[in-house]
């Protein structure tokens, strides 16, 4: 395996003392430091914007503050358009777009799909019969490129390759299709692949969360200091309120334990589990663990990013963290943590449009391809029952109804997309013809046009033949309801700038602002455990860790 090098801090006494401050500076010396750390410990915080991450940067005071003090990017991109959580997954562990790695939606259309439904969802295999939308397989079989564990597996074939998370694509993103181990929250307790077993530790910590579950939480959790200014109640459009929310869910509820911090915290217990019956990071070759906390996610969606439910989380997050690295440390593993997110978000119009940006808004409930399809029927005289138009929400992807003869289909395009550009809140609307001749972008990510950032996740096999983008600050929620407020999806950095950090017991810290790219964490991580990636096969690039003049990255980067 290649050594790498790590920068010896130097003192500033050793360099007044220097005479010759300037010459090259002597090698550092070959250190336990310069091994392949055991655990490559790779985590994704759902929803978790660059924003966030600045907000509350000087709060934290567990695992988020010790990864604060490590290697720190403050401007990560997930670069392309569609941020979702399923294409933001697959770019962090493959160092590839979502255009290489086919994931370019958390769903898609598959008009030849064998079944009866033809909504695919990223994260399934849709080939198992008696599935649908609602009921499916768990599979990372849409995901067309290996993962950071899959290519340690295939040099160093005693490493594991594990995933942990609150969502089953999560796991599967980031783990890949040949996974050692991998668990995910299932309707009210961890589950596993089909055809697996359950673990007798995690069957246990199973057993003991379901009364925990069925409780739910009466009392709900105090709320910090810091915290105390945000708790405030906010209406939302079409009735109830965010912002004064406590966690004081009910009991047996599942997108309430899901929408609370509970969700990490048992998301933790399990991956401790899979650690100590695995043994990850006790043995000779470097594992992997890839962990997936959702809670982040589905409170900002339940309750918006500037409340103070997310200010309760971002404090339980921290704490989670600093347990599972103190459990780490009491192990005496030598591990180097990777954190970052799938996407950012925003908040819900209604706060942010009282709080300084009243341009603020929800979509037009119209903008949808049922309501456009009808107008399309009706401008180009088609059978009422036609049905034109395709999608699986307002904005992203529109297919063209594959039953249509080419020349009508042809009109339904231009016709749509006239439709669809009228509207006041609609930014972009481009034809995937164009998006699939297009280059993929490259240069500074945020200087990337929208047309860029759509490339980045489109994939012709499975991307629509109308791409919608909406304008800055409209929320592609028209009719808001318990669970469901706030999102993200956009092109936006809200949505799209990400923290990327590393942490490693010796590694010098230092911040670079400069915007990097969550492509460029698999080609980052891989020289530390001896894997060596084609440049042709990924997007990203290596980021060199080391503070010095020394670098952490092959020669020819
Ligand atoms: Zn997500």
């Amino acid at each position: 395996m290649r050594k790498v090098a790590l920068s010896v801090a130097v003192s500033l006494s050793v360099l007044a003392a220097s005479p010759a401050f300037c010459e090259e500076p002597a090698a550092p010396e070959a250190s336990a430091e310069t091994a392949p750390p055991k655990l490559i410990l790779a985590i994704s915080i759902d929803q978790f914007s660059a924003d966030l991450f600045a907000q509350y940067r000087q709060t934290y005071t567990g695992g988020m503050k010790r990864l604060a003090n490590g290697v720190v990017f403050p401007s990560g991109y997930q670069g392309h358009a569609a941020t979702e959580t399923c294409p933001g997954h697959s770019t962090i562990m493959t160092g590839s777009n979502p255009a290489r790695t086919g994931i370019i939606a958390n769903d898609w259309v598959d008009q030849g799909a064998a079944r009866a439904d033809k909504v695919i969802y990223c994260a399934e295999d849709e080939t198992q019969p008696g599935t649908d939308h609602g009921n499916y397989v768990e599979s990372a079989g849409h995901l067309l490129v290996p993962t950071l564990g899959e290519r340690l597996q295939k040099v160093s074939p005693a490493s594991r390759n594990v995933a942990v998370s609150g969502k089953d694509r999560a796991a599967l993103m980031m783990g890949g299709n040949t996974v050692d181990a991998i668990y995910f929250w299932k309707k009210g307790q961890f589950a596993t692949l089909k055809g697996r077993t359950i673990e007798p530790g995690v069957a246990k910590l199973n057993a003991e969360l379901k009364p925990v579950f069925a409780a739910g939480a009466p009392a709900g959790m105090p709320v910090p200091e810091s915290c105390a200014h945000l708790d405030r109640t906010v209406p939302v459009k079409g009735g109830g309120t965010v912002g004064s929310y406590h966690f004081n869910r009910p009991g047996g509820n599942d997108g309430a334990f899901r929408a609370s911090p509970a969700l990490d915290s048992w998301t933790v217990k399990v991956a401790e589990q899979v650690i100590d019956d695995m043994k990850l990071g006790q043995g000779k070759a470097t594992d992997v663990l890839s962990l997936g906390l959702s809670a982040n996610d589905y409170i900002g969606h339940a309750f918006g990013t500037e409340g103070v439910e997310m200010c309760v989380q971002q404090n339980a997050l921290d704490q989670a963290l600093g347990g599972l690295f103190a459990f780490l440390d009491a192990k005496g593993i030598d591990y180097m943590v990777m954190l970052t997110a799938d996407h950012g978000g925003h908040d819900l119009p209604e706060r942010i449009d009282m709080q300084a940006d009243p341009a603020a808004s929800r979509i037009d409930p119209t903008l949808n391809a049922d309501d456009i399809g009808a107008t399309v029927v009706a401008d180009l005289g088609l059978p009422a029952d036609s049905k034109p138009l395709l999608a699986r929400g307002p904005i992203g992807d529109y297919y063209l109804n594959r039953a249509l003869p080419d020349d009508v289909k042809d009109k339904v395009r231009a016709d749509a997309m006239e439709r669809l550009s009228a509207f006041p809140q609609v930014a972009a609307v481009f034809d995937a013809r164009d998006l699939a001749r297009r280059p993929l972008p490259t240069g500074p990510v945020e200087e990337w046009t929208l047309e860029d950032r759509a490339r980045a996740s489109f994939y012709a096999p499975r991307s629509g033949d109308i791409i919608v983008l909406l304008k800055k600050a409209v929320t592609p929620i028209a009719h808001p309801g318990p669970g469901y407020v706030a999102t993200h999806g956009s092109p936006y950095d809200y949505d799209r700038r990400v923290p990327i950090l590393f942490w490693r017991k010796g590694l010098v810290q230092f911040e670079q602002p400069l915007s990097v790219r969550t492509v460029d964490i698999e080609p980052t991580l891989a020289p530390f455990v001896g894997v060596t990636i084609p440049a042709d096969q990924i997007d990203g690039r290596c980021l060199d860790l080391d503070a010095g003049p020394g670098s952490t990255c092959p020669a020819q980067n």
